[in-house]
């Protein structure tokens, strides 16, 4: 039992209505990335919420730094006492369609829910553990050892801002990033993108005019596009018919003189759970595929490509780069973008990769099967990110959790990641609850306000525990 729960818990509770005021305000502002401007690195609106956020933490009497704007931290006291950072993001996604509820930065509170874009992903936990601070220096706790807040700005895109940050700081003893799911995320998989490029000679009698589809490298595309001609309409509707009821991805033609276009509607998702979505790209790619067409070397690059990546395959098994463990789970694959025109193939995967993959057994497998198809290869690779169960943090985590919640503390993996993943020994610690889907990155994202009190509680009894 901590010793200051119920001081804490009276504390944070009798500030309900200023920690509202606080997230409501913040959410006001539209923070997601734009173009850099002087002084700017994420564009006006990061600025803007970031420069917010600071004031709140001098409010709080929290001594505030900038790095040069990308990042600002705030220390309780004793910048270089390294014990406990909490990373928290200002940025958002933007603002998006299909808001039923209220406009993304037009917050409002309803049913004890704040809806806005940054409720949840991540404003209310910054400002929840803001609070848990102030309770921590205004209920006199006694700690020995600074906690820092540090708040960046291009979490959502690139994580630039935290390298920017470890160009001239050390990350503390210990670290926390309250931004995925309680009760603690303690494995996030590698992140592995790589592009593919084939040129070709453009035989100007090919059926295939065009095939494209995808909006985002992370993104199980929904939708997909062709043009082709001297192509039985029958005969493709009746292949289409087949597909549909085999995959369930809507395949919609049309036919303007010899042209037939094939529109293909699927599922988006996050590429990091894409067995949620149902890929337009992959299954529009099979269906020509099935067609009788006259062969040449861009329907060979497409018959190639499609066998690679057939649809349906989750984990990369055609490429021969399956992989899965007991904490991380299985490799997943998901082509997201492709583009083939008459003279050249282009096409962007997204996958995030077990613990056991490594650049022999993945990168170097991939290389070789697509040299053999005269394929050429870039790709981007950021290391999963692992800490042991037994890491005395985690075990305080699982300790002040079930001591607040009354629920089981467990670890968990994901695919995506977070600033811990930028971290040698960093974990998510909430803010999210369990059973609770907040909407981040959709419409109508909500924070529960209850929820933000809980996780202001556990960072206080966090910070007086690892700070004593
Ligand atoms: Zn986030």
């Amino acid at each position: 039992m901590n010793a200051y729960r119920e001081d804490i818990e009276k504390y944070i509770k009798s500030r309900r209505g200023l920690i509202v005021r606080d997230v409501v305000n913040l959410c006001g502002i539209d923070s997601s990335k734009l173009p850099a401007e002087e002084g700017a690195p994420f564009g006006p609106g990061a600025l803007k919420g970031l420069e917010e956020y600071a004031d709140l933490m001098r409010e709080s009497g929290l001594t505030v730094k900038t790095y040069d704007n990308y990042m600002m931290s705030g220390d309780l006291f004793g910048e270089n006492d390294k014990k406990l950072d909490i990373i928290v993001h200002i940025d958002v996604v933007k603002g998006g369609s299909g808001w039923t509820v209220t406009s993304p930065f037009s917050p409002v509170l309803k049913d004890g829910m704040i809806y806005a874009r940054g409720a949840s992903d991540n404003k209310g936990p910054a400002v929840a553990a803001l609070y848990a601070v102030k309770a921590v220096k205004e209920l006199g706790i006694p700690v020995k050892h600074n906690v820092r807040i540090i708040a960046g700005t291009d979490e959502e895109t690139d994580f630039i801002d935290i390298k920017h940050y470890h160009n001239t700081e050390e990350e503390a003893e210990f670290t926390i990033a309250p931004d995925l799911k309680y009760p603690v995320t303690n494995v996030e998989k590698g992140q592995f993108r790589g592009e593919i490029f084939k040129d070709f000679d453009a035989d100007p009698e090919s059926a295939l005019l065009y095939i494209k589809g995808g909006i985002a490298t992370n993104m199980v595309p929904a939708g997909a596009e062709s043009a082709l001609r001297g192509i039985s309409a029958d005969a493709a509707e009746a292949a289409a018919k087949r597909a549909s009821e085999r995959t369930g991805i809507v395949f919609d033609i049309s036919q303007v003189q010899d042209v037939l276009t094939i529109k293909a509607v699927g599922t988006g998702a996050h590429c990091a759970r894409c067995r949620d979505g149902n890929n337009a790209v992959t299954a529009l790619m099979e269906l020509i595929c099935s067609f009788d067409l006259k062969e040449n070397e861009q329907i060979k690059a497409l018959r190639q490509l499609s066998a690679l990546f057939p649809y349906g395959d989750h984990d990369g098994d055609a490429l021969g780069i399956a992989l899965r463990d007991e904490k991380a789970g299985d490799t997943t694959m998901s082509l997201d973008i492709l583009d083939i025109g008459p003279s050249s193939l282009y096409a962007k995967f997204d996958s995030r990769t077990s613990l056991l993959m490594t650049k022999e057994n993945t990168i170097d497998v991939i290389r070789d099967r697509l040299a053999e198809n005269g394929m050429r290869f870039e790709y981007e690779f950021d290391e999963p990110h692992a800490v042991p169960e037994d890491y005395p943090l985690i075990q305080k985590c699982f300790g002040i959790y079930e001591e607040v919640t009354g629920k089981k503390g467990y670890c968990q993996s994901i695919g995506i990641s977070s600033y811990a993943h930028f971290t040698e020994r960093g974990i998510a610690f909430g803010a999210e609850p369990e059973g609770m889907d907040t909407n981040m990155h959709g419409p109508d994202e909500y924070v529960s306000v209850d929820a933000l009190i809980d996780t202001a509680v556990m960072i206080a009894m966090l910070i007086a525990d690892v700070c004593a």
